[in-house]
């Protein structure tokens, strides 16, 4: 049997991140920015009003107060977004607005609660300080600093900040594609009737949620039977389009195996069969033994057990790091935090276990969830994190640390 360390360096060897691309902003956020963003102009652009008020010379209004006020003739209205360019005269006001240009010669502005906010002749009953609610061209930002640097994820405060830099296009690590196949006869799509011995498909909604969620697209999820004809015409149709192809089920050792029949040799249950260029193996983990790992056509393939828990698990265990990394991100991995168990629990030896668990971060104490085996989606849905014990640990008493991965 492999060892996790073993498949997970076989996945991770063959996912690999695409070459940078320019999108339109609104298209990058949470994209790995591919180049530093030097800015192109300042923040502000030019010196604008911080209040609306008016535009004075401080000197004007130095001796401004309540009961004796400055009255100052407004010769000007500036709304945000005139372009002219106004000069401001001693011994006159500018009605201004915020983010309208300060006039040429005015060095602050009164915010119109400190006056009697008129439009012929003002009453400024207070003093300005030389400055007072200038915002000062290049002060958030001076042309030519680098704002951000390559490898950065784009937040929507980076979006903001380039696109008030003029930026319509980012060069960025684009998304990998990926290609969802689940396999079985059994499957209906939810929403569609069920016939007796028929089951809701629900790995290929599950891992394509968990693809996007992990930053990835997904080029389609087909449901395809277990017959071989059709899951090659299938993986024929939308291959091209992939970086990456998943599939689950149809990997163990059972008889309409579609996709080791399709992929590899197909029968034996030895530890790694296969041909071509994708290789079966037996994973010392439960759940998730039966894997598989290669290329279809020189697109990676990675074959996911069929079992819901054990295809979601295999997911969080060998391809969302991989992914995720083939995209830009700094810290692929799941947080790992040491948690105290809560109560006894066993686990195979010889075998990596991963159990649903609930955490409480207030304690740092871990409790199991659900039974060890791999169709109970329900407890999976409301865990918080994965235990990982290790292979040769069987016992583990109430009070004992144990590794789990934070998913929420
Ligand atoms: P397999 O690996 O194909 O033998 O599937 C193992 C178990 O997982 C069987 O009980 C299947 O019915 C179930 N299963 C496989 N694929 C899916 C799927 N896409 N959605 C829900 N259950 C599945
Ligand atoms: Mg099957």
């Amino acid at each position: 049997m492999r060892t996790v360390e073993e498949h997970q360096r076989v996945v991770a060897g063959l996912i690999e991140k695409r070459p940078p691309v320019r999108l339109p902003i609104a298209a990058t956020l949470g994209l790995t920015l591919a180049e530093d963003i030097v800015a192109p102009l300042s923040l502000p652009g030019f010196d604008n009003s911080a209040m609306d008020g008016y535009a004075v010379i401080a000197e004007d209004v130095a001796g401004a107060t309540e009961d004796r006020p400055v009255r100052l003739p407004v010769v000007e209205d500036i709304p945000a977004g005139r372009t002219d360019l106004l000069v401001l005269q001693r011994g006159t006001a500018h009605r201004i607005m915020t983010g309208a240009p300060l006039p040429r010669g005015a060095t602050a502005v009164v915010p119109v609660e400190a006056t009697n906010g008129a439009t012929d002749t003002v009453e400024i009953r207070t003093a300005a300080r030389s400055g007072q609610h200038v915002r000062t061209a290049g002060e958030d930002v001076t042309a030519g600093t680098t704002v951000l640097r390559a490898g950065v994820a784009l937040t929507p405060a980076a979006l903001g900040l380039a696109a008030a830099l003029g930026l319509g296009e980012l060069s960025v690590i684009p998304r990998q594609r990926v290609l969802v196949m689940s396999t079985g006869t059994e499957l209906v799509a939810p929403g569609a009737p069920l016939q007796p011995g028929q089951i809701y498909e629900s790995n290929a909604v599950m891992l394509a949620a968990a693809i996007r969620e992990a930053g990835g697209e997904v080029v389609a999820s087909p449901m395809c039977g277990d017959d071989v004809d059709v899951f090659r015409d299938t993986l024929n149709r939308y291959a091209g389009q992939a970086d990456l192809i998943v599939t689950t089920g149809g990997v163990s050792a059972g008889a309409y195996e579609v996709v080791k029949d399709s992929l590899g040799s197909g029968a034996a249950p030895a530890a790694t069969s296969g041909s071509g260029e994708v290789e079966f193996a037996k994973v010392a983990m439960q759940p998730g033994m039966p894997q598989g790992a290669g290329r279809v056509g020189g697109t990676p393939v990675v074959t996911l057990p069929g079992n819901p828990v054990s295809a979601l698990v295999s997911f969080e265990v060998f391809l969302r790091v991989p992914l995720r990394a083939a995209m830009g991100a700094v810290q692929p991995g799941r947080p790992r935090r040491s948690a105290v168990l809560t109560e006894d629990l066993t686990s195979p030896r010889g075998k990596r276990q991963f159990r649903r668990g609930v955490f409480d971060p207030a304690t740092g104490e871990v409790t199991s969830y659900g039974p060890p085996a791999s169709h109970h989606l329900r407890w999976l849905a409301s865990a918080n994190c994965l235990l990982e014990i290790p292979e040769d640990t069987h016992e583990l008493p109430a009070g004992s640390r144990v590794d789990v991965w934070d998913l929420s």
